[in-house]
């Protein structure tokens, strides 16, 4: 890794001064208390990956949220799952690059067995995902992402760095805002069209204020994506 900010804190350091973590050298520290506050997240991706492996997402489908027992976290963060996944898995070839985080400059790779596959038996809704899939032009997904009920779906970084739990919510929430906010009004409330509003300076910005509305609400271990990339 060669940015220099503490993972924790994300204040900019020297690169001489932050400590790798010992477990998976993958995060930089600038203190003992950034590194120790971050644990609790830190600890599900802590571990040695194989040259093989990336760290990707598993995002529920609506039955599989509704099975998780109750929890006081909000249901976007309850459908968003930590998972390990080889290189050589179907999202890497079949998955579809979702082509609104590729404008904002954090591409992402999105896989469901029943859109990819056409495994519909268990098909269940999975909203977020398909809130992933949109079209920059129009907030529209393609229509098989509408009318194939996309069940459980994988979501990776195209360039195969660790995809984090806050990073994934982040953008599923610019994506929401966006279809309500800016797809959903006509042009005569003012917005411009809605690819004007997916751009690399956006997307930081919105996600600077996400995460401090998290805390706000009471998520003191919501860690800031400044730096996704
Ligand atoms: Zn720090
Ligand atoms: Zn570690």
């Amino acid at each position: 890794m060669s940015a220099s900010f503490c993972t924790s804190c994300q204040m900019d350091e020297d690169a001489s001064t932050l400590k790798s973590c010992s477990g998976c050298s993958t995060v930089r520290y600038c203190s003992k208390e950034c590194q120790s506050e971050h644990w609790k997240i830190h600890k599900l991706m802590c571990r040695q990956l194989k040259p093989d492996e990336v760290w990707g997402i598993k995002l529920l489908c609506k039955r599989e949220l509704a099975a998780l027992p109750p929890s006081p976290e909000p249901d976007i963060a309850r459908r968003i799952k930590h998972i390990l996944l080889k290189k050589n898995h179907a999202v890497f070839t079949k998955g579809d690059l979702c082509p609104a985080t590729q404008a904002y400059g954090f591409p992402l790779l999105i896989f469901s067995d029943g859109v990819h596959l056409g495994r519909q038996g268990k098909g269940s809704e999975n909203q977020p995902a398909v809130y992933l899939r949109i079209e920059p032009e129009d907030g529209f997904a393609p229509p098989n992402w509408q009318m194939l009920d996309p069940d459980d779906c994988i979501v990776v970084r195209r360039d195969c760095k660790p995809l984090t739990r806050e990073a994934m919510e982040a953008c599923y929430a610019f994506h929401a805002m966006l279809m309500s906010d800016v797809y959903g009004y006509p042009e005569e409330h003012g917005w411009p069209p809605g690819k004007e509003h997916i751009t690399r300076a956006a997307f930081p910005l919105f996600y600077r204020k996400y995460y401090r509305d998290q805390h706000e609400l009471g998520r003191k271990q919501f860690k800031p994506v400044y730096r996704p990339l």
